[in-house]
C-alpha cells in the first residue's frame, strides 16, 4: 500500500443518516482507501450521535472546518415531529446544514454536474447554471408568533444604549400569524465577496436577483450591498477575467434563466436559492446530479451532495433489497474536498486523483453504465440498470 496517494492534512469527515450513510462507506471502500492514504477527522452526525452529544458534535464539527480549511459532509436527517416518533429522541435540533452554516458564515454554490447523455430538461440550456445561495439569515433564522385574536403587531429595535426604534408590523383585525426576519450587512457583504470570488474563478458572469421594487428595504440594502462590494472590490478584477455583473429583480431573472443557454453564476437570496437549486438540479437531470460547495470568507470549505439522505431506499435497503441509489454527487462532495485539501497543500498527485475519480465516474455513465434515475432520463437508454454497488464496481474497474 505505499505507493497510495499520501495527504499532508486531513478532511473534515462528517457522516451522516440513512442510504447516504450506506454509500458514503462503499464509495470510501470501493474508490477511496484503495488509492489514497486517507487523512480525516471524523465527526458523525448521525441522528442519534447528534441526539447522545446535545447536538454539541455538530458544532464541533463546524469548529474542525474551521481549523482544518476543508470538510466533506453526508447527508443528515433534519429532525422534525416524525423523526422524533421514528428514533425515539428527546429533542428537535435545528438542521445540522443550518447550524454548520450559521458558524461558518459560508455561501452555498450548486452546480449541476453534466453529462451527454443526459439532456437537461429546457433545451436551450448549454452551460451549467450555478446557483450561489446566501446561507445567512432570512426565513431561516426568523422568529415566528401566532397571533391569537385582534391587535397591534410592533417592530421594535432596542440598541444596547438603550435608543429605540419602533414601528407597526399590522392592526390585526383578527386571529393570524407572523413573522420577523433579519439578516447582518457584514453578511450580506461576504455573500457578495463569496460569489464574485467564486466566479472569478470559475470565469463566470454573475446574476443577482431580489425583489427591492416591494422590499425596498430588506432587499433594497442586498442590491446596495451587492453594488458596492462589485464597484469597491471587484469591477476591475471581474474585467479582468471576462466577465461582468448584472442585477435584476428576481421574477426577471427567473424568466431569463428559462430562456438563456446558462453558463452563469446566479446568486440568490438564502430562500430564492432553497428553492432554485432544487429546480435547477431537476431540470438538470436529477437530484444525485449536484454538487454543493460551502464557501466561507474565513476562506474555508465544505463539500456535500446536494441531495438528501434518500430515506425511501434506505429504507428497501433494510429490507435487504440493493437499491439503485446514484452515489456520484457523494462521489464528487469527496472529489471537490479532496481537490481544494490539494490546493491548500500544494499535494499536485491528490488533486490528480481526484480529477480521475470524476472522470472515471463521467466515463462511466457516459459509457451506459449508471443508476435507475439517470437510465430514466439517457438518451441513448443504457442496456440495463446497476444497482449502486454495481455502479461503484464500474467506476473502480475504469479507475484501476
Ligand atoms: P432526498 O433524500 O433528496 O430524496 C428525495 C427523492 O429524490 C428520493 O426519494 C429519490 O427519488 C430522489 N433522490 C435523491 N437523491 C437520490 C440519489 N442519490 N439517487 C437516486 N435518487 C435520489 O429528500 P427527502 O426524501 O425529502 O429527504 C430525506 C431526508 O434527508 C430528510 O430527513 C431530510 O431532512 C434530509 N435532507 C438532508 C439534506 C442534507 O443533509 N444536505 C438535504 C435535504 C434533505 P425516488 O424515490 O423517486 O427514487
Ligand atoms: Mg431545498
Amino acid at each position: 500500500m505505499a505507493d497510495r496517494v499520501q495527504m499532508k492534512n486531513p478532511v473534515v469527515e462528517i457522516d451522516g443518516d440513512e442510504m447516504t450513510r450506506v454509500l458514503w462507506r462503499l464509495v470510501k471502500e470501493k474508490l477511496l482507501s484503495p488509492y489514497i492514504d486517507l487523512k480525516t477527522e471524523y465527526y458523525d452526525l448521525g441522528i442519534l450521535s447528534r441526539e447522545e452529544s446535545n447536538d454539541e458534535i455538530t458544532v464541533e464539527s463546524a469548529q474542525a472546518i474551521k481549523r482544518l480549511g476543508v470538510g466533506v459532509k453526508c447527508a443528515t436527517i433534519t429532525s422534525n415531529a416524525a423523526r422524533k416518533t421514528e428514533y425515539n429522541l428527546r429533542n428537535l435540533f435545528p438542521s445540522p446544514n443550518a447550524t454548520i452554516r450559521a458558524v461558518l458564515d459560508g455561501t452555498v454554490f450548486r452546480r449541476p454536474i453534466n453529462v451527454s447523455r443526459i439532456r437537461p430538461s429546457i433545451p436551450s440550456w448549454k452551460k451549467p447554471i450555478v446557483i450561489g445561495r446566501h446561507a445567512y439569515g432570512d426565513v431561516y433564522k426568523a422568529s415566528e408568533m401566532v397571533i391569537p385574536s385582534a391587535g397591534k403587531v410592533e417592530m421594535v429595535w432596542t440598541g444596547n444604549d438603550g435608543a429605540e426604534k419602533r414601528i407597526t408590523v399590522a392592526d390585526m383585525p383578527a386571529a393570524g400569524i407572523v413573522q420577523g426576519m433579519h439578516n447582518l450587512d457584514e453578511s450580506i457583504r461576504n455573500f457578495a465577496r463569496s460569489c464574485f470570488l467564486y466566479a472569478i474563478d470559475e470565469k463566470l458572469p454573475v446574476w443577482f436577483a431580489a425583489k427591492d421594487t416591494i422590499s425596498k428595504i430588506y432587499d433594497g440594502r442586498f442590491k446596495e450591498i451587492f453594488n458596492e462590494v462589485y464597484e469597491t472590490e471587484f469591477r476591475e478584477k471581474c474585467k479582468a477575467a471576462g466577465i461582468d455583473y448584472f442585477y435584476s429583480l428576481i421574477d426577471d431573472v427567473a424568466a431569463r434563466v428559462v430562456k438563456g443557454e446558462g453558463g452563469f453564476l446566479w446568486a440568490c437570496k438564502n430562500y430564492d436559492g432553497d428553492v432554485m437549486s432544487d429546480l435547477i438540479a431537476s431540470a438538470s437531470g436529477s437530484l444525485a446530479m449536484m454538487t454543493s460547495v460551502l464557501v466561507s470568507p474565513l476562506g474555508v470549505y465544505e463539500y456535500e451532495a446536494a441531495h438528501g439522505t434518500v430515506q425511501q431506499h434506505y429504507y428497501r435497503w433494510q429490507k435487504g433489497e440493493k437499491t439503485s441509489t446514484n452515489p456520484i454527487a457523494l462521489i464528487f462532495a469527496w472529489t471537490g474536498a479532496l481537490a481544494k485539501r490539494a490546493e491548500l497543500d500544494d499535494t499536485p498527485p491528490l488533486l490528480a486523483f481526484a480529477k480521475k475519480l470524476e472522470q472515471a465516474t463521467l466515463m462511466t455513465v457516459e459509457e451506459g453504465d449508471m443508476t435507475g434515475d439517470l437510465a430514466r432520463l439517457a438518451d441513448p437508454a443504457p442496456p440495463r440498470i446497476l444497482d449502486s454497488w454495481e455502479f461503484v464496481d464500474a467506476i473502480a474497474k475504469r479507475l484501476s
